[in-house]
């Protein structure tokens, strides 16, 4: 595959914040973007040179991104299979819809991990009430899941027994679901891993905090220890490399209180976890998203500095009334804000994130309690 340079166009599905920020880096290297995103005034549009304002699994709109685009990628793993497989055959497209069908379904996902020689939590598939007549007890507590379609801790429910168990599925309106043994954490820990054509580069590993099943703070770099660190930059090669990927590719890791590190998911695309690389690192993780797909050398991933990324939800928007950036940015010279121009606040909606970078954690930890403070958050 030959390199491809400005000022071709890259092609990306969605045009949430995270083709928003994909284009930003695109757009600064001289790169065009087009998006194909439904929303007339989604996040990515101010950055896209053509914008075909379509369903994702309409032909039309299809054929008009891949007229566009020399390469197309994606900022959400539930991009229909059919559409990716569609583009597929009218220009490149990273990463490949069979690569990203495994990361659309638990159960695959999971079973994926495993055949990697990567640990998960126990699961069992539940497609029937004899499926849940089957589970052990030692299985509980434990979470049931639906396999498709859930983020944000959206679908999912805590059961302690079958009783529980029957009627969680029911919520769920009795779709194939995946039931996981509740573990232990002692941390939560992601990564991103690029690959190209010839190349596979690591970020660092760093901690998650997540409250009410969303993202909080990100922690980079995690504080664990450098071989369970290393084991995980490891795991990421080899499963990146055994999907046969192209792109960047986010993983989520537990780590358990007895010490057990286990796959838990991953986004075909950059992730939450991985804003931080905006504003910490040589190489971001949407600019590395450009280099893999392009074909190019991939960036160097070193961390500059230490870093914590605060997420911003709609509820510090109360009444969509602008939050006192004032007293923020006017009071901090570390911080770093993300504003993704949605115009609209709802709560628990992702409207931004903030980082704030220096050598010391602990000050770090400190200057976001206040910042949350002064956001009402807290
Ligand atoms: P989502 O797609 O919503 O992010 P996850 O599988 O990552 O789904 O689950 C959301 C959160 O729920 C995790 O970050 C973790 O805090 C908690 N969780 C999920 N599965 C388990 C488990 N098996 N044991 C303990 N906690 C879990
Ligand atoms: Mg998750």
């Amino acid at each position: 595959m030959d390199k491809i340079i400005p000022p071709q166009c890259l092609g990306i599905m969605g045009g949430g914040q995270l083709a928003r920020m994909f284009a930003i880096a695109a757009k600064q290297i001289g790169y065009k973007v087009a998006i194909l995103e439904p929303d007339e005034n989604c996040p990515a549009k101010l950055f896209a040179n053509y914008h075909i304002v379509s369903k994702y699994d309409d032909k039309i709109g299809l054929d008009n991104l891949a007229k566009h685009s020399t390469v197309i990628t994606t900022e959400f793993e539930n991009a229909p299979a059919e559409s990716m497989a569609y583009l597929e055959q009218k220009t490149l497209t990273f990463p490949k819809h069979t690569a990203i069908a495994v990361t659309q379904n638990r159960i695959t996902e999971k079973t994926f991990f495993n055949s990697c020689g990567i640990k998960t939590t126990m699961f069992r598939e539940i497609n029937t009430l004899s499926d849940i007549a089957q589970i052990n007890t030692d299985m509980f507590p434990a979470i049931l899941k639906t396999n498709t379609l859930g983020y944000d801790g959206k679908g999912q429910v805590k059961v302690n027994d079958h009783a529980e168990l029957e009627q969680a599925w029911e919520t769920l309106s009795q779709v194939p679901s995946i039931l996981e043994k509740m573990v232990a954490l002692a941390h939560e820990v992601s990564i991103m891993v690029a690959r190209s054509q010839n190349e596979i580069s690591c970020y660092p590993v760093v901690e998650n905090v997540h409250v009410n099943g969303i993202l909080d703070i990100t922690v980079a770099p995690a504080q664990i220890s450098k071989g369970i660190a290393e084991y995980i930059e490891q795991a990421a090669k080899t499963i990146i490399d055994k999907l046969d990927y192209i792109g960047i590719l986010g993983i989520e890791f537990f780590i358990t209180e007895t010490g057990e590190i286990l796959a838990n998911e991953m986004a075909p695309r950059p992730h939450n976890s991985g804003h931080y690389t905006l504003d910490a690192c040589m190489t971001s993780q949407f600019e590395q998203q450009v280099r893999a797909i392009c074909n190019l050398k991939l960036g160097n991933t070193r961390l500059f500095t230490n870093a914590i990324m605060l997420n911003l939800l709609g509820d510090i928007w109360p009444e969509n009334k602008t939050p006192p950036w004032d007293k923020i940015l006017g009071k901090y010279d570390n911080i770093k804000l993300h504003l993704y121009d949605k115009a609209e606040a709802r709560p628990g909606r992702k409207m931004g994130h903030l980082t704030v970078l220096g050598d010391d954690i602990s000050i770090l930890y400190a200057q976001i309690n206040e910042i949350k403070l002064l956001l009402g958050l807290n």
